[in-house]
């Protein structure tokens, strides 16, 4: 639903007549908001940007000022593949810049400064999001959206057929098992990024703070969760490749919460390969690298693209996870496998209205 409250005052017209260097001003990034559901534009530290800057801010030529910038900042990683029905971006624009590129009907507010507006991928003002997201930076350090959320939409008859889907989990719930008591042994992690510590001893959580309304979810540190019902049907389905573990109650070690458990994968050998993409957010592919590991086990902060994975890395079980890690170790937060499941298992989750998991085809090469 669409309200056409009138956009705010919008930023003083600029008069830029050739490409300058930009004040060092913060630099946007976007980090996962996993317990939101969608990736969050944060302030990072500051960093110059070259930009070419023209004439003025306004709806008609805002997106052209931008069009001949270049790096990562403007890539798009979204081509709709034989896979995809269709592909979209859902953004968080800030209205005081939204009638840079949208009518004022368009999209819906949420409260006072934020929009939430769904783009195809395959729309050209997909690519202006994004040079607009770039320009506002560089210019006003302000983002032009400040959430990104993809939506994937795939062929019925593609999902009746494929062999892997790339598995996400919806809900995202806090605490993290760290805060309760479980334990990790950092010094098995990789000494530069981090990814890969393990966990000794069970998941620990209370029990009131696990979800009620889905039969899989995620901590927002990763540990994943999932229904007595799922663990009852996954096990009389001889689902291979995954284990429930307990969850106990902090102080409680021997009392197990017997309605959830923890989920986790016995195997990690998917090799994840180009043309997956992974970046700092949809129009920022990390060009400097800051979040992949220089010894190679972490792919990126972020999945942008449908996941095309190795055929031969795949295994023959119906869980799998990929050798390498996507997030970043930070707080709470620990880079995470990606999750792969076999076709039986999405036939599964369907027959038994399973809830909670979103399922996209993987490709294989
Ligand atoms: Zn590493």
């Amino acid at each position: 639903m669409a309200l056409a409250n009138k956009p705010k005052a919008t930023p003083s017209p600029r008069s830029h007549k050739a490409t300058k260097k930009a004040k060092a001003k913060p630099r946007v990034a976007n980090v996962s908001c996993a317990n939101r559901g969608m990736n969050a534009v944060v302030l990072q530290s500051p960093a110059t940007a070259q930009v070419n800057a023209g004439e003025c801010l306004s709806p008609a030529n805002a997106p052209e000022i931008c069009a001949t910038d270049s790096g990562g900042a403007h890539k798009t990683p979204a081509a709709i593949t034989s896979h995809m029905k269709a592909e979209s971006c859902e953004f968080r624009i800030d209205e005081d810049f939204a009638h840079l590129l949208f009518e004022e009907g368009e999209g819906v507010r949420l409260g006072t400064s934020v929009r939430k507006v769904v783009v195809r991928t395959d729309d050209p003002k997909y690519r202006r999001v994004g040079e607009l997201q770039h320009f506002l930076n560089s210019t006003e350090g302000k983002p032009f959206f400040y959430g990104w959320k993809f939506h994937r939409v795939f062929d019925k008859s593609e999902l009746a057929t494929a062999e892997r889907f790339h598995v996400e989990f919806l809900k995202h719930f806090e605490p993290a098992g760290e805060e309760n008591g479980t334990r990790y042994d950092e010094d098995s992690g990789c000494p530069a990024c981090g990814s890969g510590a393990i966990q000794i001893g069970p998941l620990v959580l209370p029990a009131r703070r696990l979800p009620k309304s889905v039969d899989f979810a995620s901590t927002i540190g990763g540990e994943k969760v999932a229904s007595a019902r799922a663990k009852r049907i996954f096990e009389r389905e001889r689902i291979s490749g995954v284990e429930f573990g307990p969850i106990v109650s902090p102080g409680k070690v021997d009392d197990q919460n017997g309605g959830w458990f923890q989920l986790t994968i016995k195997s990690a050998t998917v090799s994840v390969v180009p043309p997956t993409l992974f970046g700092i957010g949809p129009f920022d592919m990390d060009d400097e690298g800051m979040y992949r590991c220089p010894a190679g086990d972490k792919l990126g902060l972020n999945r942008l693209s449908v996941v095309t994975i190795e055929r031969a890395t795949q295994g023959k079980t119906d869980f799998i996870s990929s050798a390498g890690y996507v997030g970043v170790r930070r707080g709470l937060l620990r880079p995470e496998r990606l999750i792969f499941v076999s076709q039986k298992v999405r036939q599964l989750i369907e027959s038994e209205r399973l809830r909670g998991l979103s399922l996209e085809v993987a490709q294989l090469t």
